[in-house]
């Protein structure tokens, strides 16, 4: 098992809203790589000691291209991606999280434009490595299989994004497994043969999700969507030349000697910003409270979690976590607690103050998490075929 602690990236994005164009730019990210300085809303009235300081484990500034220190779509996967992957292969449980204000960069950073290779963000990246790794990782004793899912929770609903029928939007139900863990009951999982497939269960999910929330009057950012990659590897004792190909399913009666599993979930979460009494009355009321209710239980989880240190102060046995409180806590329980290496990557715009320094305390907060992870492998012991 390695301990590690919920690693915490802050990425901050270019003034891109017309109100924007004209507004200070409030964030200065250190040389180090590590501290986001958020500058006093109001410089002409302030000193410089009005500033706050974080530090981090990576600060990534995409406010201008021209920068020095600007990073890319793919500096951020260099830094958020590619030891996730390595996580991945490894058999670890392993989570992206993208947290932060409505207009903060999340989906940009997550999934990037599809039109230029160079926009694609930290999913369709991670995909190819991994699809790259695999490729390489094979070989005559050595077998992978890949699966895809696609959800979204909305409204403290689980609805299927790769399900043929989504258009109706079936509620599924979330169980759990007492060795695995909660998962979504009947939720449509494809297997990916080549890597071209990730971008179609990707696009087939965005457009579900995109026909959906047209119907409901509603945009992306009151949900919460999460696209997860399942990875099995089998490693034989004999030879498997000229056995059939990898391109079909496992089978149960197979004679492997090994077999890892793990699973990578990407996940884009609803805006954190608080929601505003403009006019929310009725269903748009209740969506935003049980919006609310996801994030402010991942909140109450994270504080909990970040309590349990063992300092004098040892908080460990009055509270828990309330991971049941909300279907987004319950599913991600391992990711935010337990068997899990999960990075979260927290969003900001550069000139909003108050949301900006929400999360900035919001991501303070989670680096505190400790995780105990492992590999989740299984070795055969009885097997007639060395
Ligand atoms: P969110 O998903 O958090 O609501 P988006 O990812 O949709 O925010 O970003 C809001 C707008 O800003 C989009 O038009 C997006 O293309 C743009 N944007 C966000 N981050 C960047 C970035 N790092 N570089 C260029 N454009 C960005
Ligand atoms: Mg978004």
């Amino acid at each position: 098992t390695t301990s590690s602690n919920i690693k915490v990236i802050v990425r901050v994005r270019p003034r891109i809203l017309p109100r924007e164009a004209n507004s200070p730019i409030l964030i200065q990210m250190g040389s180090d790589g590590r501290t986001t300085t958020l500058l006093p809303k109001n410089m002409a009235n302030s000193s410089p000691s009005d500033s706050k300081s974080f530090q981090f484990d990576h600060c990534l500034w995409s406010v201008r291209s021209t920068d020095d220190n600007y990073k890319s779509q793919r500096d951020t996967f260099e830094l958020v991606g590619k030891d996730i992957i390595q996580h991945t292969l490894a058999g670890f449980n392993t989570c992206i999280l993208a947290y932060g204000q409505t207009g903060s960069g999340k989906s940009y950073t997550m999934m990037g434009s599809n039109e230029d290779e160079d926009q694609q963000g930290i999913i369709p990246q991670s995909c190819k490595e991994l699809w790259d790794q695999v490729q390489q990782l094979q070989n005559i004793r050595k077998r992978f299989h890949l699966k895809v899912s696609y959800f979204e929770i909305y409204n403290e609903q689980v609805h299927d994004l790769l399900a043929s029928n989504s258009e109706s939007r079936v509620k599924l139900k979330v169980r759990e497994n007492p060795q695995t863990g909660p998962y979504v009951e009947g939720l449509t999982e494809f297997q990916i043969t080549k890597l071209e497939d990730f971008n179609k269960y990707l696009k087939m999910g965005d457009v579900n999700r995109t026909v959906a929330q047209t119907k409901m009057n509603d945009n992306s950012s009151r949900s919460h969507a999460v696209f997860s990659i399942n990875l099995k590897i089998r490693e034989f004792g004999i030879n498997l030349d000229g056995v059939e190909s990898s391109s079909d399913s496992f089978s149960e009666t197979e004679d492997y000697i090994k077999e890892t599993n793990s699973s990578l979930r990407l996940v884009d979460l609803a805006g954190s910003e608080r929601v505003t009494s403009t006019g929310a009355t009725g269903v748009r009321m209740k969506e935003g409270t049980n919006i609310n209710k996801s994030l402010t239980t991942l909140g109450r989880v994270i504080l909990s979690l970040s309590d349990r240190g063992d300092g004098p102060n040892n908080n460990s046995v009055a509270s828990k976590p309330p991971y049941r409180d909300s279907v987004l806590t319950w599913l991600l329980k391992e990711n935010l607690g337990g068997n899990s290496k999960t990075v979260m990557v927290a969003c900001i715009s550069p000139c909003d103050y108050e949301e900006t320094l929400s999360t900035l305390r919001y991501a303070t907060l989670t680096q505190k998490v400790r995780l105990v992870a492992r590999a989740n492998i299984d070795e055969i012991q009885h097997h007639n075929n060395i």
